[in-house]
């Protein structure tokens, strides 16, 4: 039955269309602040310090100093407008601080009041404004309104990426014992025990182990998921909702499947049992490294040779772009592989290679659609070919499935929307958000869905899995239409009787 919600849900139709500006419609969505102990764990204040303008904006100009990208989309934005109805929380919601432009504005505004001579001496001219607590509540709500997705940066003539903006920002507010409870409890948890869940390694031994009895029992062969087994050739950082959540364990055995066809040794980690890396969506580089770092220390103790990602969109971002600076160098691995290689890439390679076969018709009941992950579109690649991280996907899902449609161009690739739950707002505080901010994405699934009668979108995203399973049903479609791609791999991989 279809969820009955406490705020009105948009209305789907025909296409796409631009809402009428709504003045301070979100201005009630924050996210729960964090707890003493969330910050404290994770190397801030424990609650806002009594100098936090000063410390705030000491931390800005540091931050722009460190930055000369920050440092260049601060200056550079001209007003085009080119931005405005790019955001999907701007179209989900109307409230005009989710226009990309105006986001950036809250931040903006107070670099310029103290980082530029005109907005200490003429402030009113150039929109510079104080730090006060008044704009220190609007940052608290706006950016955590932002799912740091970078859509708004491609339509952007000069660039400019809101998601930077918006990091800078939580970092700032982190430094001042501001923090939000979701990613710094989150955070704190991978420091204590490798893992979003806090799952210690008894319970991760147990998951793992009721896998292969499920997946025994489903097709009779001894597929395993290996735990902490030193000399695989692999280890597999993954997220950690592969363990239990659904449809992200069916994803799971897709990998463990794909590994046990292709022969190919594997094991995960209690040590790294995590791929997510929340410290990306503070803005945290320490907190980013910290984690990073365990993913390094798991491979140079169980002696792997490789190390792959599952699939998760962020993770795939931190891990393409920064995992070598962030916990390198990784000479000790085999310099074959790419440090670190996507699960799409590993499966991508063994389909060329001819190493799986598959009875596409397992999943002929399927009619099936995908969802680019921002994270992986527009901050990643994949494959040595240039937009491999489009291509890849879509190969491996036509190659083992009889039945894909693609959703409308300007909503793929490259222009893809996001889920509404990324950049750490995948929390319950944030519903009304994140159903909100899923109309662009739900009103594309629904017009391919016209089109071609769609069952399912498939996703490599951890987030964006999570998202869509719960707001789907606020669209009138079901939980189960979101799927792992590895799900579709899994279901029709046709296994050799010498495995
Ligand atoms: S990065 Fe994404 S969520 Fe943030 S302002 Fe730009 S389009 Fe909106
Ligand atoms: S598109 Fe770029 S330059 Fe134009 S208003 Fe938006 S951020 Fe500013």
């Amino acid at each position: 039955m279809a969820k009955q919600p406490e705020f009105e849900v948009p209305k789907l139709g025909k296409k796409l269309v631009t809402p009428k500006v709504n003045v301070g419609a979100m201005a009630h969505s924050k996210p729960y602040e964090a707890r003493p102990g969330h910050n404290e764990a994770i190397g801030y204040p424990g609650e806002l310090i009594d100098n936090w303008q000063e410390v705030g904006i000491k931390k800005l100009g540091q931050l722009v100093k460190g930055s000369r990208a920050l440092q260049v989309y601060l200056d550079s934005c001209v007003k085009c407008g080119a931005c405005t109805d790019k955001c999907h929380y701007f179209l989900g919601t109307g409230d005009p601080n989710n226009m990309p432009v105006a986001r950036q504005d809250l931040l903006r505004s107070v670099y310029r009041r103290h980082y530029t001579l005109a907005g200490k001496y003429l402030p009113k001219l150039v929109g510079a404004r104080e730090f006060d607590q008044e704009m220190l509540d609007d940052w608290y709500t706006y950016f955590h309104q932002c799912s740091q997705c970078r859509r708004c940066s491609v339509y952007c003539p000069y660039g400019i990426d809101t998601s930077e903006v918006s990091m800078a920002a939580r970092e700032i507010m982190d430094t001042i014992g501001k923090g939000q409870k979701y990613t710094n409890e989150i955070i704190a948890k991978v420091h204590k025990l490798g893992n979003n869940l806090g799952l210690p390694e008894p319970a991760l031994a147990d998951t793992l182990a009721g896998l292969e009895e499920d997946i025994l029992d489903d097709i009779n062969v001894a597929v395993k998921l290996p735990l902490d087994v030193k000399g695989a050739e692999v280890l597999l950082v993954t997220p950690s909702a592969d363990f239990f959540a659904e449809p992200h364990i069916d994803g799971l055995i897709g990998y463990a499947k794909v590994f046990h066809q292709a022969g190919i040794s594997w094991t995960v980690s209690s040590h790294a049992s995590e791929a997510a890396n929340f410290g990306l969506f503070i803005g945290s580089h320490d907190n980013m490294q910290k984690t990073a770092l365990r993913i390094c220390e798991a491979a140079l103790e169980l002696g792997v040779k490789r190390i792959v990602f599952g699939e998760c969109g962020h993770a795939w971002r931190v891990g393409y772009s920064f995992l070598n600076t962030l916990a390198g160098p990784f000479d000790f691995l085999d310099s074959r592989y790419p440090v670190p290689q996507h699960i799409i890439e590993v499966t991508h390679e063994l389909i060329q290679q001819g190493r799986l076969q598959f009875d596409k018709t397992a999943n002929d009941e399927k009619r099936v659609t995908f969802h680019d992950s921002c994270n992986v579109a527009r901050a990643s690649r994949m494959g040595a070919q240039v937009g491999g991280q489009f291509t890849l996907p879509r190969d491996v899902i036509k190659a083992s499935c009889n039945h894909f449609f693609d959703m409308p161009a300007n909503t793929t690739g490259e222009a893809t929307f996001c889920c509404g739950g990324g950049g750490g707002l995948l929390t319950d505080d944030l519903v009304e958000l994140r159903v909100k901010g899923a109309l662009p994405r739900m009103q594309a699934f629904k017009e391919v869905n016209d089109k071609h009668q769609i069952t399912h979108m498939a996703a490599i995203c951890a987030i964006c899995k999570s998202q869509f399973a719960k707001v789907l049903p606020y669209y009138g479609f079901e939980m189960d239409q979101i799927i792992s791609v590895h799900q579709l791999v899994g279901d029709a991989l046709v296994f050799s009787p010498e495995h």
